[in-house]
């Protein structure tokens, strides 16, 4: 067994802060971090304008429109000409699975929309054509790549289990740029606000931003790992756990996210404490074969966060892991889809707990140790059939 991560003992390490001044020397950067200069960032900015929510919306929505390869290989040479909307959960199979008149419910839909909903980020209807992709693969790869678990009969094994989560990993890298690229579009919008309301937005926008940082820094280190994983054809550093249940499930997803908490509501690391890497895992929960399975795939030594992570949900009875594995996916992941009939026939309290889960994390609390650990509503009683790692 490793040690204890090292950032269950560390101190919160405090982003360096930002020196709101409602003057300063025209010529130098300006204090909110732009690397502009202030008189063409926040002087006189209460004098602007305000800017249309929609607007900045709009802007933000783009930068997830701007594509490249995420392949191993991309080049000019290997690559072809489109950059296509890659699904991060296969439409045929995956989706299919729980898709009604074409649509399905989408947990990242709702939280698309949480400026508009005030706040609030209740699921909604999505096309499945859209749902779940991003553009993070020209068309010549995504198929190459991905047609072992695209076509049916498709089994779990650690090659299979390897694929689905270097497209998790791909697609947390591409999302975490894009948002990271809507920083200066955000930083925008306290034009017109006198200044003490400048400086509030400005704070909360840089330790945001701080943190984003830092989660992109450690994604792009891990996927390179993965990347020369795959271009020597070397799994050895790779685990993987797998279920196979005796049934569909009503939900579907795909991300990886730090491992923090564990099943039985125990700490495996704290973000934003020391400088120690922190480990995350790729979850895909997905159909394979006609029925559902629950994939975990990482790097990461034996008794690291991820491992412990992992051995907590084998301790769990069979019988509780389809439900575990369904509020793992409303609590770590937007990447989430349900079958709309199951979803709007839920009772009330079920499906607002569940929505309370899709909030969970964010901001700078630590995640409340028992979010996984507690499972109120039995969300689903579907059996194990079989296991992989
Ligand atoms: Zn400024
Ligand atoms: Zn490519």
């Amino acid at each position: 067994m490793l040690p204890p991560h090292p950032s269950l003992s560390a101190p919160f390490l405090e982003p360096q802060p930002i020196y709101p001044v409602e003057n300063m020397s025209p010529y130098k950067p300006c204090w909110c971090g732009s690397d502009k200069k202030w008189k063409w960032c926040h002087k006189d900015r209460d004098k602007r304008p305000r800017i249309k929510i929609g607007r900045l919306l709009s802007d933000m929505r783009e930068q997830f429109s701007q594509g490249y390869c995420s392949h191993p290989d991309a080049g000019p040479e290997s690559c072809s000409q489109k950059i296509i909307r890659a699904h991060t959960i296969q439409r045929r199979g995956g989706l299919a699975e729980i898709t009604e008149e074409g649509h399905v419910m989408s947990v990242k839909a709702g939280v698309e929309d949480i400026f508009e909903n005030e706040g609030r980020t209740a699921p909604k209807l999505d096309g499945v054509r859209g749902a779940s992709t991003f553009n993070g693969f020209c068309g010549f790869h995504d198929t190459a790549l991905f047609r072992p678990v695209e076509v049916g009969g498709t089994t779990l094994s650690l090659e299979s289990v390897f694929l689905l989560t270097f497209r998790a990993i791909a697609y947390e890298l591409f999302t975490k740029r894009a948002a990271l690229r809507g920083v200066p579009i955000q930083r925008e919008m306290d034009s017109g606000a006198p200044f003490p309301i400048q400086a509030a937005i400005q704070n909360e926008l840089h330790l945001n931003a701080e943190g984003m940082k830092r989660g992109l820094a450690d994604l792009e280190t891990l996927k390179d790992r993965y990347d020369t994983a795959y271009r020597q054809n070397d799994l050895s550093e790779f685990s993987v756990y797998a279920i196979e249940f005796e049934e569909v499930l009503p939900v579907v997803a795909c991300g990886a996210f730090h491992t923090e908490i564990d099943f039985e509501g125990n700490q495996l690391q704290r973000l934003g404490r020391g400088k120690a890497e922190f480990e995350q895992i790729a979850f895909n929960l997905t159909t394979l074969n006609g029925v559902s399975v629950a994939a975990f795939g990482w790097l990461g030594g034996i008794g690291g966060p991820s491992a412990a992570f992992v051995e907590s949900f084998k301790r769990l009875p069979d019988s509780a892991k389809s439900t575990a594995v369904i509020q793992l996916a409303f609590e770590q992941l937007e990447n989430t889809y349900m079958k709309p009939s199951w979803w709007l026939g839920l009772p009330d309290e079920w499906r607002n707990f569940a929505i309370s889960k899709t909030r969970s994390g964010t901001g700078l609390a630590d995640r409340e140790k028992g979010a996984l650990a507690n499972r109120p509503f039995p969300f689903s009683t579907a059996g194990v059939r079989s296991v992989l790692g």
